[in-house]
């Protein structure tokens, strides 16, 4: 199971459950366990709404972070996502457990998808052996959205997923009948998640001509010019062919998707290998297969990008590979809510004149600041030169809110090193030094997405690293790769992880 940051920090989260009945499960920790209520119409922000709430068993609390499958003819069979999951605190008592044997409790709620003060309240008590009804209520506060629909926002916050397509390729299943440490039954591999591309398709990959159809993740992908060299060679290695990035792309592609999906991708391409300029290819041209999962953009602006390629599904990674995409970066906010962030970047941008040794020492610094006002952020490399640092924020944030609290905290820390940071926009008058770049904190601006490769010789890739390999003198900003990575991510996990959450308040700097 994957591990969540508690820091004694209370979690809730909401499962929607397709069982006989949809509905969405409620659950706060409380003493231990998951207390929990099924609300069949789903939470809101809407105040108005008053919505009929369960209370049901509690649940074990290694349930949280459950999204899979329950087999017919269990208890609650059916499909389950992560809908939303976050940090809470009781209001107006430190007893939680005593408020809902009194029949109401006040929750003030830090989630991906639900803020504000959530009300419970039971209807009178239920006779032996009937559930008790409650009502459920979102209070007429700074969160609060008249007409918020839960129906609007129907993926996953862990896997981007909806719950057919969890339903369809579940990583997990429950077990009820087992005890709690064994009843979450991995189907796949977690960790290392590559284990979604077998070696007879790469084998098949392999014996490919220069252009073939390959079968793989149930698509029928046309891949052209395999064998043309896409990257230079570094430190007396050979190139990189094609067929060599279609290659990583089908192993890193299960990894890659919890950071992906959902999202608009723009696509930074090189069909003339690393070597020649790029471009940058937004649009989703029209020879796109129809499977290929896709979003129009409904507030495109005349002449601009419409339709964005959304990397949903393993094979769409791979086609954007096939399409000479050598970059991928997906959008900071999700297609369901394009307008508000789900991270907060920092991006640490070297000057001609920074060196290495100077971005650690900024990095270190943004350590100790995150530390110091106890936000959690996921370092990693970008595979060029410089470090960034992707902060899970809370629901309802916009690009202001992230591109204002990233820029506080950057000034501060340029403060203690002024002769290493410049404030400049223009790059002349940078006179080389570093940027620590808040600006990026803007919608659909883009920072490179996890395990991307770099259009550099040797294809690096955007690595993440554990905050403790900034003291690594081994460590480089370049130095995992595509031929690399994948061993990497076998040996030491997916370090990304905790970029998923929970999602975090932003706390006020000064
Ligand atoms: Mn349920």
């Amino acid at each position: 199971m994957a591990a969540l940051p508690g820091d004694g920090q209370r979690r809730f989260v909401v499962q929607k459950h397709r069982a006989r009945r949809l509905h969405y499960d409620l659950r706060f920790e409380i003493d231990g366990v998951l207390v929990s209520w099924a609300v069949p119409m789903g939470p809101t922000l809407d105040p108005k709404a008053k919505r009929l709430a369960v209370h049901v068993e509690d649940h074990p609390i290694e349930y949280i972070d459950f999204e899979g499958v329950i087999p017919r003819g269990e208890y609650g069979g059916g499909d389950v996502i992560v809908w939303d999951l976050g940090t809470w605190e009781p209001h107006d008592t430190d007893d939680p457990a005593a408020a809902v044997a009194a029949g109401e409790l006040h929750a003030d709620v830090h989630g991906r998808k639900l803020r504000g003060r959530l009300v419970l309240v039971r209807r009178g008590r239920a006779n032996a052996g009937e559930q008790e009804q409650w009502l459920l209520l979102h209070k007429d506060d700074d969160f609060a959205v008249p007409g918020w629909d839960p129906a609007d926002h129907p993926t996953s916050v862990l896997s981007g997923r909806t719950n057919d397509e969890v339903k369809a390729d579940p990583d997990r299943l429950w077990r009820s009948d087992l005890p709690p440490d064994q009843d979450s039954v991995q189907l796949k591999a977690e960790e290392p998640a590559t284990a979604g591309v077998s070696d007879d398709e790469l084998a098949a990959l392999d014996e490919l001509g220069n252009n073939g159809t390959w079968e793989v993740y149930g698509r029928q992908l046309k891949l052209t010019n395999l064998d043309k060299e896409l990257f230079g060679g570094r430190d007396d290695e050979p190139g990189l062919t094609k067929r060599e990035l279609i290659s990583y792309s089908a192993r890193i592609a299960p990894v890659i998707l919890p950071y992906v999906a959902g999202r608009p991708l723009n696509m930074n391409r090189f069909p003339g290998g690393a070597t020649k300029p790029g471009f940058w290819n937004k649009q989703l041209p029209d020879h796109a297969p129809d499977w290929v999962p896709r979003w129009v953009n409904p507030d495109a602006k005349e002449g601009r990008t419409t339709t964005y390629l959304v990397v949903d599904e393993p094979a769409a990674l791979i086609w954007a590979a096939n399409f000479g995409a050598l970059e991928w970066h997906a959008w900071t906010s999700t297609t369901a809510d394009p307008r508000h962030p789900t991270y907060a970047l920092i991006d640490i941008d070297p000057g001609p004149s920074t060196s290495w040794d100077d971005v650690l020492v900024l990095a270190r610094l943004h350590r100790t600041a995150l530390e110091h006002v106890g936000v959690k952020g996921q370092p990693k490399v970008t595979g060029r030169r410089g470090i960034q640092i992707w902060i899970p924020v809370v629901a309802g944030l916009d690009f202001a809110d992230t591109r204002v609290w990233v820029e506080e905290l950057s000034k501060a820390i340029g403060s203690v090193v002024p002769d290493l940071v410049s404030w400049k926009w223009d790059v002349q008058a940078r006179e080389g030094l570093a940027r620590l770049d808040y600006t990026q904190n803007v919608h659909n601006k883009t920072l490179v997405s996890p395990y991307s490769p770099r259009p550099a010789p040797g294809a690096p890739v955007s690595a993440p690293i554990a905050w403790d390999e900034l003291d690594d003198p081994d460590l480089r900003p370049d130095g995992f790769t595509v031929r690399t990575v994948l061993d990497r991510i076998d040996r030491v996990g997916d370090l990304f992880r905790p970029a998923l959450g929970p999602p975090q308040e932003l706390p006020p700097l000064r």
